[in-house]
């Protein structure tokens, strides 16, 4: 029996919409598994919220949030609210308070897709990205501003125990999965401090490993090149904040784009409630009209049904997604078709439903 409490934050645009298919599912999946107790809580922070309020969310958002064993989340964003403040006033409190140093993203090729890069390959990875610490830092600043010799320096911070934790996760990943392959993201023979940091841990990590795992370390720009030329090679890639942003968002267009790329904020330990989200963001040009593919949404559902320790039915989740991807009947704009949000839920409920 499984009892857990889930916070469910829908955010802005075509947020609301694919979080009402990632709930429909959800609850059907309840009606039919009587083990499956989840009892979800929808918070409206949202641009909405901070246009009444002043705020993104309460400022005991986060007292609330650490109560939960997971949060489902969205997307944030909207034309009458600065960027900086979504970012920093929601998604990174929470990221930050609740240590989810690592940002998990499967890449995988889905039948039926018709992404010229992914050309019929079967490609089947997934990235661990550092979360946390790295190139995305405050460290730094400007000097002689306005002056001919104006500068600027932008911190890198590293940290042995934030590599060492980010490495662990994508070994104990691949131990986990059956993989036998870690790929390290590096550009040690230019950026001398910091990758070189990075590679030294990271080979020591997997050397103190039980597992037997082959490490290769390659340069992020012949890395990016390999993701296009051979996708299909790759099982775990670990990186930097930078490179794993970098490599995410290419490793999610080689498969097919937005509306399909799910993603997680991780606490492995479970000290802290991990964060569940689609890659894209609230699309606020096609917000309102009902066409925006769930799939990310509900997929992002299924990596959190795992994280609880339901990866039964995470698996039931993606295989549902991809029948009806392969049967190609219900398909969203995005992916070639004219099905609306909620049809394409409808579609991949009831076939959850047929093979429940
Ligand atoms: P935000 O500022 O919230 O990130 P954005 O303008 O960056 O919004 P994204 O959500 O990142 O927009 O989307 C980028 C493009 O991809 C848009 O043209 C959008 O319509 C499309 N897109 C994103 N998500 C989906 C989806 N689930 N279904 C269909 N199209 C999508
Ligand atoms: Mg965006």
């Amino acid at each position: 029996m499984t009892h857990t409490k889930i916070a469910i934050i829908p955010g802005d645009g075509i947020g609301k919409e694919v979080m009402e298919e990632a709930l429909k599912i959800l609850n059907s999946l309840q009606e039919h598994d009587s083990s499956l107790q989840i009892e979800t809580t929808i918070f409206p922070w949202s641009s909405d919220y901070y246009l009444k309020h002043g705020r993104m969310m309460p400022c005991n958002a986060l007292d609330i949030l650490k109560e939960f064993d997971a949060i489902l989340f969205g997307a944030i964003g909207d034309a009458r609210v600065p960027d900086d403040v979504t970012v920093w006033e929601l998604i990174m409190p929470i990221r930050k308070n609740f240590q989810q140093y690592v940002n998990f993203r499967p890449i995988k090729s889905l039948p039926g897709i018709a992404s010229p890069l992914a050309n019929g390959r079967d490609i089947d990875f997934v990235i661990f990205r550092e979360n946390a610490e790295g190139e995305y830092s405050d460290s730094g600043g400007r000097i002689y501003q306005n002056q001919p010799q104006e500068m600027t320096i932008q911190n890198t911070i590293m940290t042995r125990i934030g590599i060492e934790k980010i490495v662990q996760a994508a070994c104990d990943y691949a131990y986990k999965n059956g993989k036998t392959k870690i790929t390290s993201a590096t550009k040690s023979n230019a950026i001398i401090h910091s990758m070189k940091f990075w590679d030294e841990h990271t080979r020591r990590i997997l050397a103190q490993s039980s597992t037997a795992l082959e490490l290769e370390s390659i340069y992020i720009d012949a890395l990016v090149a390999y993701f296009v030329e051979r996708p299909q090679d790759f099982q775990v890639v670990v990186a930097s904040n930078l490179f794993g942003d970098i490599l995410s968002d290419l490793g999610s267009a080689i498969v097919g784009g937005l509306g399909l790329s799910p993603s997680a904020n991780l606490n492995p330990e479970k000290a802290f409630p991990s964060m569940f989200e689609p890659v894209h963001g609230s699309a606020p040009d096609i917000a309102g009209k009902g066409i925006a593919n769930p799939i990310a949404q509900i997929w992002s559902l299924a990596l959190l049904l795992g994280h609880i320790g339901r990866s039964d039915l995470e698996e039931l989740i993606v295989h549902a997604i991809e029948t009806v991807l392969r049967e190609g009947i219900v398909k969203t704009a995005d992916i070639g078709g004219q099905a609306t949000t909620a049809q394409m839920g409808d579609a991949i409920c009831q076939e959850i439903i047929k093979m429940n």
